[in-house]
């Protein structure tokens, strides 16, 4: 299994290096995060000693449960799905990253946690609302938000391309709502997106965290 999960993981790195070099992008600016939702603990451990220390997860017990169980390794947990309210406080004590802050009561939710965590702020590209993430025009408003609360560290912006619409135009809104970010928060610089179908365009836009299941651990069980 290990090799397999070698052979996949360079090949991605591969990718994104030729990504950034068409993109006229330096790769070191890039953080790779490995999905391991749905996979087992010792996917994540073969991952590790291939050097992998960031992993995405969408699910709060499924994460916390692997969480506490790899204690013994130097792992990174971005926290990538929806979040309910009251498992936020719970999701920070072991998440690294936060990148689903979609609205105003998850980050008061988080104004209590004992430790700073790091938050992106996810915004919703679909023409539908309720999809995950903040409507467009509220994302000021949710940024002011954060920055008024000690506790969350503002990374930057994260997002999904709808599945109706081409990657390229959705990361150019992207790129745009960044921008709008940075006007009030300057340091926060990160763009968290791109998935296993469309990362090297989100390269093409400025993505800074890459979210990649499949492409390195293969389908999900
Ligand atoms: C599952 C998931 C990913 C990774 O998807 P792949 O297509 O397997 O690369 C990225 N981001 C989020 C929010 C996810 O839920």
């Amino acid at each position: 299994m290990t090799q397999e999960l070698a052979d996949r993981l360079l090949a991605v790195h591969e990718r994104i290096d030729a990504a950034c070099e068409q993109a006229g992008r330096d790769s070191s600016e890039i953080t790779l995060i490995v999905v391991s939702k749905f996979h087992p603990v010792s996917t994540i451990r073969a991952l590790e000693s291939l050097g992998v220390h960031d992993f995405g997860e969408n699910r709060h017990q499924e994460a916390q449960q692997k969480a506490n169980e790899l204690t013994d390794l130097d792992l990174r947990w971005h926290f990538i799905g929806q979040l309910q309210t009251k498992k936020a406080r719970q999701a920070a004590r072991y998440a690294s990253a936060i990148h689903s802050i979609d609205r105003v009561g998850l980050v008061d939710a988080l104004a209590s946690s004992e430790h700073t965590v790091d938050v992106f702020v996810q915004v919703n590209l679909t023409a539908e609302s309720g999809r995950g993430g903040v409507e467009p025009g509220e994302l000021e408003s949710l940024t002011q938000h954060v920055l008024e609360t000690p506790t969350l560290r503002l990374r930057g912006v994260m997002a999904m391309a709808p599945v109706d619409e081409e990657p390229e135009a959705a990361f150019e809104r992207l790129a745009g709502y960044a921008s709008q970010v940075r006007a009030i928060a300057p340091d926060a610089t990160a763009i968290s997106a791109g998935m296993t179908h469309d990362f090297e365009k989100a390269i093409q836009f400025g993505a800074t965290h890459l979210r990649i299941g499949t492409a390195i651990t293969g389908n999900r069980p």
